[in-house]
């Protein structure tokens, strides 16, 4: 019996959502070659800080941007050490990278697979500048307990919020946890672009002026230049998408989160298949709905070949990559991370996803881990 094909991510539906609205905008701009700057970024830098509750959102070019200007605001690079989770995408670690820190590597706790607290403990010296906290998944990261440990020990805490728009906690909203925190508007994050672009978030005045200063060339005012910077900024197209998209972020989270809630009930009988589980006081924006599987290769291999999506976040945990190779950490050293990197797979989740999808979705997956 074949079905009808589910995408992974639907992102058509989002532009046909939003394109009566967006594209009259856009050939405004076109015709006024108002590309760079201009009322469309400062407009959606206001309801964006507005939206995540801080006082300064400065746009950049994308996420790993906005991870790097966030810690070259406080300050970190050669001889500093950074902790971050090992399951993440790599642009966590490289941003640590390219500021000439080293990063420093924990596991992730077995039922959430975000930052283990006690690692991050275990992994403090004393030359520990700063922990980047992942909202993975699209669940805000135990700061509850992070950031005493944090406080105790002068640590800076930056956030990765990329995953995370609009997700809240006990602790409070993503991206106002720590002293800075960066996110990313790929196409595929819950708030995407149409195109690169990401943001630094913070309520600090200093740290807001560092970033707007050094994403600029080093220079608040034209061709006067404090330092040596770099160009990293949020095109006006760019914040035109987004304008459109944010107004419908709230709906469209919840909507992901209607798909979750479905998904965990339909997948309740099958006991293969292990759901993903919400921290307690966290409101999952579910970026990704991540299940673990026995043999999962074969089964993304036969989902896919059923013509049913799913992807792996993320295959190889960081200390085992060759970017990262090099680092001396051996196999073995993350093994909550190892073993969830051959278990893991998310499943189709978008706002657009219909009930008929997700129960194709379940139902193929079913007869395929039953054939385990
Ligand atoms: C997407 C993402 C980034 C990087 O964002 P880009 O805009 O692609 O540079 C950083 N961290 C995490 C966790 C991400 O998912």
């Amino acid at each position: 019996m074949s079905v009808a094909a589910v995408p992974f991510l639907d992102l058509p539906a989002q532009q046909a959502e939003i394109a009566d609205e967006v594209l009259p905008v856009l050939h405004a701009q076109f015709a006024a070659a108002s590309f760079i700057g201009g009322s469309e970024v400062a407009a959606f830098e206001r309801e964006y800080a507005e939206y995540i509750g801080v006082a300064h959102c400065i746009g950049v070019g994308n996420g790993t941007d906005a991870l790097e200007l966030s810690l070259r605001a406080l300050g970190i690079g050669r001889g500093d050490e950074v902790i971050i989770p090992v399951n993440t995408f790599i642009a966590t670690a490289e941003a640590v990278t390219v500021v000439g820190a080293t990063p420093v590597f924990v596991d992730v706790d077995s039922d959430y697979l975000l930052m283990d607290p006690a690692a991050f403990e275990a992994a403090i010296t004393p030359r520990t500048r700063a922990v980047i906290p992942v909202h993975l998944y699209g669940q805000t990261a135990p700061l509850d307990r992070i950031t005493p440990t944090a406080r105790r020990h002068g640590i800076h805490i930056v956030e990765d919020a990329a995953q995370s728009q609009g997700a809240d906690s006990a602790a409070g909203r993503a991206g106002t946890l720590g002293a800075i925190a960066a996110t990313s508007f790929y196409p595929g994050k819950n708030l995407g672009a149409a195109g690169d672009a990401g943001a630094v978030l913070t309520d600090d005045d200093t740290l807001a002026a560092f970033v707007r200063n050094y994403s600029t060339h080093g220079s608040s005012t034209k061709y006067v230049h404090d330092r040596a910077g770099q160009n990293s900024r949020l095109d006006a197209i760019q914040a035109a998408v987004l304008r459109s998209k944010l107004r419908r972020l709230d709906r469209w989270n919840a909507a992901r989160r209607a798909r979750a809630d479905h998904y965990s009930e339909l997948l309740a009988e099958i006991l293969e298949v292990r759901t993903p589980k919400v921290r307690p006081g966290n409101a999952d924006v579910w970026h990704l709905f991540v299940v673990q599987v026995d043999e999962r290769d074969r089964v993304h291999a036969e989902l896919g070949a059923a013509g049913i999506g799913s992807a792996i976040h993320y295959p190889t945990p960081l200390h085992l990559t060759a970017a990262y190779g090099g680092l001396g950490y051996s196999a073995g050293a993350f093994p909550v991370a190892e073993a969830a990197a051959r278990r893991i797979l998310s499943l189709p989740m978008f706002p657009h996803l219909t009930t008929d999808q997700q129960e194709r979705v379940v139902s193929v997956l079913a007869r395929v881990v039953a054939r385990g």
